[in-house]
């Protein structure tokens, strides 16, 4: 069998929205990928400034968002693991479950210019190809990534992130259409985002 085109689509996903969505799709579709993988992370060290939501909310929202795409799924690795996530261990993890495949992590412009500064910044390059998600108009400086190794796609204009719509929430100002109906209902259920940071 020939190797499969597993995309990693890493994400506090604290809501997950259809910035996510949308840029794993089109990632998807452009790259050829046979699935793409999200992957919640687990108590994320670069957001120790705030608080973020239980780990099983974030996981539980983003099954829900992505269960109507037969090319989705979830991976439970980083949760798993406990503790901070660090982006090597997930794809070690991966690369454990799926020795015969090649790896994609998708992540966007902002994250990936952070990347050399991430926990064993060269190894990374080892398991997986990486692909940052630019929105049009954004210029990524990429003189100093490794050559072959990262791709830029840019992803049609989508102005929606997770603190954003944490803000509208808290404001009663509502999400629909920024986040999946079914996010809609589980945020309002958990009463998410309401009550200010202990
Ligand atoms: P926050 O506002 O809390 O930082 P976020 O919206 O950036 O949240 P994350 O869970 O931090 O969401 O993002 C996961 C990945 O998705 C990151 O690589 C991020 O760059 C990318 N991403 C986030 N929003 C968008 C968007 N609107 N379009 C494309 N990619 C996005
Ligand atoms: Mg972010």
């Amino acid at each position: 069998m020939s190797p499969r085109r597993i995309g990693v689509m890493g994400g506090t996903f604290d809501p997950i929205h259809h910035g996510h969505l949308v840029a794993a799709s089109e990632v998807q579709a452009r790259f050829h990928l046979d699935e793409v993988i999200f992957v919640p992370t687990g108590q994320p060290w670069q957001k120790a400034d705030r608080v973020v939501s239980k780990a099983e909310d974030r996981y539980l929202m983003t099954v829900i968002a992505t269960a109507s795409n037969p090319v989705f799924s979830v991976s439970r690795v980083d949760i798993d693991r406990g503790g901070q996530t660090f982006t090597i261990d997930t794809l070690r993890d991966l690369q454990t479950e799926y020795p015969d495949d090649e790896l994609f992590f998708i992540t966007g412009a902002d994250a990936l210019e952070q990347i050399l500064t991430w926990r064993d910044a060269d190894e990374l390059f080892k398991y997986a190809h990486f692909i940052g998600v630019t929105r049009p108009g954004y210029h990524l400086d990429d003189h100093h990534l490794p050559r072959g190794k990262v791709s830029l796609v840019e992803v049609t204009a989508m102005a929606i992130s997770s603190t954003g719509c944490r803000e509208r929430v808290r404001a009663a100002e509502p999400v629909w259409y920024l986040v999946p109906d079914g996010v809609v209902r589980y945020i309002d259920k958990r009463r998410l985002y309401k009550d200010p940071s202990p």
